[in-house]
């Protein structure tokens, strides 16, 4: 499973920056994860849990926020979501069209691929 990797290392590094602290508890967790990345909020989730466990992370509440994809277009100047494709599944299962939605030409893509610690709320110790 991919997500057990990508949240390992996720977990090591709040851990080192954790330890710039004197932490008693850190009640929540929030991660910003690109709607390109494929990462599963619920695989994500689990793999939190299971990794967390017997750590100072244990318990504390995740956070997941989805980014969006958007694209940039150098013949149009286009700038912003890309179009979907919609399969018929609803929003969430809908794949982003790497194309220009205004002139269909080839784009660049400025976010979606993102996988970072937002924020950490740390409750430190007297
Ligand atoms: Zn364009």
């Amino acid at each position: 499973m991919h997500e057990v990797a990508v949240v390992s290392d996720l977990v090591s590094s709040i851990l080192e920056e954790l330890k710039k602290y004197n932490v008693k508890s850190v009640p929540e967790v929030t991660l910003v994860i690109g709607k390109l990345t494929n990462l599963g909020h619920e695989q994500i989730e689990f793999a939190y849990g299971v990794i967390t466990r017997d750590s100072v992370l244990e318990g504390s509440s995740l956070v997941i926020e989805e980014e969006p994809v958007c694209v940039n277009c150098a013949e149009c100047g286009y700038d912003g979501p890309a179009g979907l494709i919609d399969l018929g599944y609803g929003e969430e299962h809908s794949v982003p069209l790497l194309s220009c939605p205004e002139c269909k030409g080839p784009v660049t893509v400025v976010s979606g691929r993102s996988c970072f610690v937002k924020c950490l709320d740390i409750v430190e110790e007297d």
